[in-house]
């Protein structure tokens, strides 16, 4: 609680240190202050507030002061690095602002950065200390400021899986994660266009196509073995074609194991889709200034696991074929 009133406290929309901490808060740190309740006007029987007051008190030994709760130095110190950070990150955005620039992610240059920024955001939130998103206190001036338009940094092409937010499992808020969710995360050709205009449009400079495990679509698509689906669900099947195949069955494996396998590959050829069906994203990945890559969230961990894309063997080559 100490650590998240300081974050509070520090994370001020304006980069500047809030000196109070919210009533709610202060209300439980301060000591409690015995005093007798004022009886209501409205109640003749009680008597009334001047008598009351004059009354004589009754004579008892002063009540000693409850001890200050013990203090947690290293969660404190960390708290208090994490809010340093995150109040210069604030003045950054404030500049940004004063020079009328976009409001986020801005200060992200290149894919390097968008990855590194990514899993510095999943390590807060697998360590169950996210920042970005819990700045419920910018919330009104974030959205005002988001108005004047959005730069998301990265694109997450993920599943629409309910224990999937990607906001939260990348600790950044709104306006930073530009997302495109489907079940099974395979792009369509709305997905894959969706992405063009992020990265063409909005200057996203990382894709990161975001399978997960225990992923039921994937799960239906292996029990199913080549049996038409029911529905539309037999397009899971289409935009999935080849992973049974591709994938490589271990004969020792359990088939939850395997099933691990499976969403890996697709994390894969999914991203290896994305690059296959769009020119403008393979024109920007070859002049350095996007990057595609394959992920799995750990839906146990919060952990993120980020692949990498077979190196293309031949131009034009596509790993899914
Ligand atoms: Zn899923």
């Amino acid at each position: 609680m100490l650590e998240l009133l300081l974050i509070a406290c520090l994370a001020s929309p304006v980069g500047m240190v809030i000196e109070e901490p919210p009533k709610h808060e202060a209300a439980k740190v301060e000591h409690p202050k015995p005093e007798k309740k004022r009886p209501s006007v409205a109640v003749p029987e009680e008597p009334p507030t001047a008598k009351e007051k004059a009354a004589p008190v009754p004579k008892s030994t002063p009540k000693p002061k409850p001890a200050p709760p013990a203090i947690d130095t290293k969660r404190l110190a960390e708290a208090e690095a994490r809010a340093k950070r995150l109040t210069s990150e604030n003045a950054k955005l404030q500049e940004a602002l004063a020079r009328k620039e976009l409001p986020t992610g801005g200060e992200i240059r290149n894919p390097a950065e968008a990855l590194a920024e990514l899993r510095e955001g999943n390590r807060r939130f697998v360590e169950g200390h996210r920042i970005r998103s819990l700045l419920a206190s910018q919330d009104p001036d974030l959205r005002q400021t988001l108005t004047k338009g959005q730069a998301p940094f990265a694109v997450i092409v993920t599943c629409s899986d309910s224990r999937l937010m990607d906001n939260y499992i990348f600790d950044q808020e709104l306006g930073r994660l530009f997302t495109i969710r489907e079940a099974g995360n395979c792009p369509d050709t709305q997905g894959v266009a969706s992405v063009e205009y992020a990265v063409e449009h909005l200057g996203s400079k990382v894709v990161v196509v975001l399978g997960h495990t225990a992923c039921g679509a994937i799960k239906a698509v292996a029990e199913a073995n080549g049996k038409p689906l029911p529905g539309n669900l037999w397009s899971f099947q289409a935009a999935m074609s080849g992973l049974l195949e591709t994938t490589h069955e271990d004969p020792n494996e359990t088939a939850a194991e395997h099933l691990r396998h499976l969403e890996r590959n697709n994390a894969v050829r999914q991203a290896q889709v994305v690059l296959d069906r769009s020119e403008i994203v393979r024109h920007l990945v070859s002049i350095g200034k996007v990057k595609v890559l394959p992920a799995v969230y750990d839906l146990a961990t919060g952990q993120v696991l980020f692949l990498e894309l077979p190196k293309p063997a031949k131009a034009g080559e596509s790993a899914h074929h």
